[in-house]
């Protein structure tokens, strides 16, 4: 809640109440020195939002580590506890005191001013100059973002899906999620098997060559086996959802080429599937067994088998990677209250 003080000064500086909101998340607002900027407060804490449009490019990845820093070297001044820079725009935590906040908007701006970062005039969701139209005022969560008309629509329209969109029972969900991951990765490391039992001394008959390095996408193939094993039973993502596709995705693999290449060693040499349990038929492939003198006659198959696993474990890591970036791409924050006005701009 916004003190009584802060209130008044953030008056003073042409900010208005935004009315719509519970006295919980109330805030602040005002076009300041260009920008839409939203003040609110909790606990001790004033949360400084400046919303602008900024779009991927190398030249605005410089300037987002230009003004990344230049708000680091204000951290001691104005008590500055965290801050981001987003595409959407500008967050400041800060523990400053009432008085110091019109030093730190001005200074903000000024430095979102210097890096030429386009303002109040464009839409923050499409970057669109808004023509003759007033635009719009999208609260959302207690931050304000301005749109044009159309943003704002699909802004509502996004609202309601996440709205009614099933949410799991955490616990619950997660443990779906986790468990239904690993049932991928089996899946997954079934496949290897299948693939050095069957597939691979079959196409090796038709004689089309050594054909292992191309299965070693099948550590991609239980990546996505793990994480659509956790993204269907769960719709949560956070650190457990991380952990478990990329330890599913990378054991299973490993498990997969390791007992892969074992079991059709087997095969291949038309040993009986007792024979496991003689430990030199594991070592063949974890350490070189050949002795000096007739390295010549045999093959070396641990070489050839840390080559294969390595290249698996790197497919796995490839596609986990994949999959957890488009994560944090989806995992936008949920939409708890939305509200809309026309904002008109002097
Ligand atoms: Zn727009």
């Amino acid at each position: 809640m916004i003190s009584k003080n802060l209130s008044n000064i953030l008056d003073s500086l042409g900010f208005t109440s935004s009315n719509n909101s519970s006295p919980k998340d109330s805030n602040m607002y005002s076009v300041y020195n260009g920008y839409l900027t939203t003040v609110s407060c909790n606990s001790n804490k004033v949360f400084v939002y400046f919303n602008f449009r900024f779009i991927e490019s190398d030249e605005n990845n410089l300037k987002k580590y230009n003004i990344s820093n230049s708000v680091s070297s204000m951290m001691n001044k104005y008590d500055i506890s965290d801050y981001s820079i987003t595409s959407t725009g500008l967050r400041i935590t800060s523990a400053c005191n009432d008085e110091s906040i019109a030093e730190l908007l001005d200074e903000c701006t000024s430095l979102l001013l210097g890096h030429n970062v386009r303002g109040a005039e464009y839409c923050s969701e499409c970057g669109n100059k808004f023509g003759s139209r007033n635009p719009k005022k999208v609260t959302i969560n207690s931050e304000n973002y301005i749109m044009c008309e159309h943003c704002a629509v699909m802004a509502i329209e996004d609202s309601k899906k996440i709205d009614n969109e099933p949410v799991n029972e955490d616990s619950k969900g997660k443990a779906k999620g986790v468990i239904f991951s690993v049932l991928g990765g089996i899946i997954g490391f079934f496949l290897y098997v299948l693939a050095y039992t069957v597939i691979i001394p079959w196409i090796k008959e038709l004689k089309l060559g050594d054909v292992r390095y191309i299965f070693c996408a099948l550590g991609c193939v239980v990546a996505v086996l793990a994480y659509f094993g956790y993204r269907i039973f769960c719709k949560k993502i956070d650190t457990t959802a991380y952990v478990t596709i990329s330890i599913s995705s990378l054991i299973f693999a490993a498990l997969g080429q390791l007992i892969g290449s074992v079991l059709g060693f087997i095969a291949e040499g038309g040993y009986r599937f007792s024979s496991l349990l003689n430990k030199h038929f594991w070592l063949v492939h974890l350490r070189n067994t050949i002795p000096e003198e007739s390295a010549g006659e045999f093959i070396n198959r641990s070489a050839e088998f840390y080559k294969l696993f390595g290249i698996s474990m790197l497919f796995a890591a490839i596609g986990t990677a994949i999959f957890i970036l488009t994560l944090k791409e989806k995992s936008k924050p949920k939409i708890k209250e939305i509200n809309i006005e026309t904002l008109k701009l002097s």
